[in-house]
């Protein structure tokens, strides 16, 4: 009896151990690896519908499907985390591409950066308006010029230069955003705090990818429309390597959530220095600053990381994050919600 007891305890210990790694960090199964989100914040059960939950499932399973195949076929992880990334880009569900969030000038400005961990190359662009796919636009600020960071009319002429698609800026338009930015600009202006609360996480939702190929590269990118109503051409996180985007021989990093925070605390290239300094795992270097340092000065969001040995961590301070993850010879997993939900 207190044989079946005790083998009870142990499975009940078990499962929840494996759960919780699960859906947080988890163990390496080898090389190739790809890690995806689709921004952090207060996402709650109760304000989807089982079809939109299905929809982002769905929308992330394709990313993860796109980016995995590549590295499956021999690709790099630069070439897998553009593919995933775009994806994302061109889904209206995410604030990045086609589904970005709206200025307080009502205008669509969008930020993208990526790094490659290999050779250490690096490309973003900042407050462009006319390029379909703003990761693109990064990666040949990377690949094709001595830059690292392009902004503006700049950038998107250097992408329309470098061969990138470049659309009107109406292609960016999206109902569901546009009544976000209202909804929010009339909750501020009449300071009703409650309000500014309730819509306050239509300020996030960026998209990023991490991947491991199979030479042991990491890279990783981030795209993002920013913050809704965001203003005086504000530039988040997302484009700044090290704050929203890194990557190196260690590790790779994508975040997601309130930028300024982000930027601040150089979040990406604080998670990857713990790793190399102070010898720390992917997974506490993650938890040290997402929920240890961030969370004590309210700064709300999280990361997607991954390690050279395929090691994932999925982070996040807030309600919920879109995130998922596909490794050699498995299907792909998504998430929505915190493990507790
Ligand atoms: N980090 C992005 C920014 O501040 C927003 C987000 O992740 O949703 O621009």
């Amino acid at each position: 009896m207190k044989k079946c007891k005790l083998f009870f305890l142990f499975l009940v210990f078990f499962t929840l151990n494996n759960f919780l790694l699960e859906a947080q960090n988890i163990k390496t199964n080898g090389k190739p690896t790809l890690v995806i989100h689709g921004g952090a914040g207060t996402i709650l059960k109760e304000n989807m519908t089982p079809e939109s939950e299905q929809a982002y499932h769905a929308k992330l399973k394709e990313a993860l499907n796109a980016g995995h195949e590549i590295l499956d076929s021999g690709g790099t992880s630069e070439e897998a985390v553009i593919a995933a990334v775009i994806v994302m880009e061109n889904s209206p569900l995410f604030n990045a591409g086609k589904g970005a969030v709206f200025t307080s000038e009502g205008t669509n400005e969008m930020d993208a950066s990526i790094m490659n961990g290999g050779d250490g190359s690096a490309g973003a662009v900042a407050g462009i308006k006319t390029v379909k796919n703003p990761i693109l636009a990064a990666q040949v600020v990377k690949n094709n010029s001595v830059h690292v960071m392009m902004s503006g009319s700049g950038a998107e002429s250097f992408a329309r230069d470098s061969g990138l698609e470049l659309v009107e800026p109406s292609y960016f338009y999206t109902e569901r955003r546009k009544k976000q930015l209202e909804k929010l600009q009339k909750a501020e202006k009449v300071k009703e705090e409650g309000s500014i609360n309730k819509w306050k996480d239509y300020k996030y939702g960026t998209v990023g990818a991490v991947a491991l190929d199979k030479d042991g590269n990491i890279s990783a990118a981030t795209s993002t429309g920013g913050m809704t109503n965001k203003k005086y051409g504000r530039i988040g996180d997302s484009p700044v390597i090290g704050a929203g985007t890194f990557a190196n021989q260690i590790c790779g990093v994508s975040g997601t959530g309130h930028g300024e925070y982000f930027i601040r605390n150089v979040v990406a290239y604080d998670i990857a220095a713990r790793m190399e300094y102070k010898s720390v795992s992917l997974s506490k270097a993650t938890e040290e600053v997402i929920m240890n340092k961030l969370k004590a000065i309210n700064g709300g969001g999280g990361v997607i990381a991954l390690d050279a040995d395929g090691n994932i961590s999925m982070t996040f301070n807030t309600a919920g994050m879109y995130r998922g993850y596909i490794q050699k010879k498995q299907k792909a997993k998504t998430f929505i919600f915190n493990v507790e939900d």
